[in-house]
């Protein structure tokens, strides 16, 4: 089939909840995409975040295939191998305790909306009026509790009414979010990175006001790492850089780096809330996708990936601020390691429009937002080639 009557049957048959470009990718190879007509992509948006360790890389692919042939499904009522050991892994990582594996992002935020609630209920003598309290321009995911966490006017519109007890504060803003609380409060929920709303990275003293607010009133830390997480700013989790913890901390995209995996995990404490019967996945867990939660930490070690992370985002960062001085429609840059936003003057989507004709991956975020989440195998060469494409399309 012709690949213009292929994208248009594809217009026909699937849901219009895209508005995608006419590009139809057929296979990757390291940090390259290409297209069924063979153009070559330089990809600096590893499908949103989410492949971390470069296409085709033959140390996850042999995991993934060796565990295909192994098993691939059981059901949550049995142990499997693959799940005990990504659990051991991902919790020694994060500094959490224990880990409930989900499907997606967006299961991981339920899942943490549930368990913070019950710990509520446990505490406040059977009580379901605890609060959350989240932040405007926060991304959480589309199920009906992430889009009620979600401070976007725009998602939840035409989908109430939301959940209840759901309050919004101006992210980085701890008077805003002090005056919100109350004894009602059960939990405290934000990206240590806002990543959709536009690339903000959480200021130190935030995080810090707010995990003490926490602490003195017995309220729960969720931190959102879906997107910030498994090295994307250079340590394991974003947290890890500003000295504190969170006592629920979600994860996904890279968590798989393309088999669908996400997870919530929690201290001890807290995570006792849920006993059986409170929560519950058919496939979260399997030992196809904890296969390969357990490669790609593998590959993070032995590939050095972090380090990577933290030179080739010192270059990448140094190379966007230039052009913020170059170039009159460049504003600002924001953004800690690979995981960087150019804030712009004009319509971002003319610059990624004009990026993939120049063979450029990018995606936009937040409002004149271009975002730069590339693999985190990327080099500096890599980051000088997107440069000179991105100089071109200004
Ligand atoms: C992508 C994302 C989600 C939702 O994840 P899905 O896998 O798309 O459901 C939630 N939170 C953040 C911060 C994200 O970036």
């Amino acid at each position: 089939m012709e690949t213009k009557e292929l994208l248009k049957l594809g217009d026909e048959k699937l849901f219009h909840t895209y508005n995608r470009y006419q590009i139809c990718l057929e296979k990757g190879d390291g940090v390259y995409l290409y297209d069924r007509d063979g153009k070559k992509y330089l990809d600096f948006g590893a499908g949103i975040a989410v492949f971390a360790l470069g296409y085709n890389n033959k140390k996850y692919n042999d995991a993934i295939k060796a565990q295909l042939d192994n098993l691939i499904h059981t059901s949550n009522y049995f142990y499997n191998e693959p799940a005990i050991k990504a659990a051991k892994a991902i919790t020694e990582a994060s500094g959490m305790d224990r880990v409930f594996f989900t499907n997606s992002g967006t299961e991981a935020i339920e899942g943490a909306i549930k368990l913070a609630k019950k710990y509520y209920y446990l505490k406040h003598n059977n009580s379901t009026d605890g609060e959350i309290i989240a932040m405007e321009h926060s991304f959480h995911g589309r199920s009906m509790g992430a889009l009620a966490v979600t401070g976007n006017k725009h998602y939840q519109e035409a989908f109430g009414p939301m959940i209840p007890g759901i309050k919004f504060a101006k992210f980085n803003d701890i008077e805003s979010v002090k005056a919100l609380v109350n004894d009602k409060t059960a939990a405290i929920l934000f990206e240590t990175v806002q990543g959709e709303g536009g690339v903000y990275p959480a200021k130190e003293s935030f995080i810090k006001e707010v995990r003490k607010l926490c602490d003195e009133k017995g309220i729960l830390l969720i931190l959102d790492e879906i997107q910030c997480g498994m090295g994307r700013t250079g340590t394991m989790f974003a947290y890890q850089q500003y000295g504190v913890c969170p006592d629920i901390l979600t994860s996904a995209k890279a968590l798989g780096c393309g088999i669908p995996v996400g997870a919530f995990l929690a201290k001890e404490e807290v995570a006792n809330a849920l006993v059986p019967g409170d929560h519950g996945t058919t496939y979260g867990g399997n030992p196809l996708a904890t296969a390969a939660t357990n490669v790609v930490l593998d590959i993070f070690k032995e590939d050095n990936v972090l380090e990577n992370v933290k030179t080739v985002g010192a270059y990448l960062e140094k190379r966007l601020e230039e052009l913020v001085g170059e170039f009159d429609c460049v504003v600002e840059r924001r953004g800690m390691g690979l995981m960087q936003g150019l804030q712009l003057s004009i319509n971002p989507k003319d610059v990624i429009s004009k990026a993939l004709d120049n063979g450029l991956i990018l995606f936009s975020a937040g409002t004149n937002v271009i975002r730069f989440v590339p693999p985190l195998v990327i080099t500096k060469e890599n980051v000088d080639e997107m440069i000179e494409k991105l100089k071109k399309c200004f």
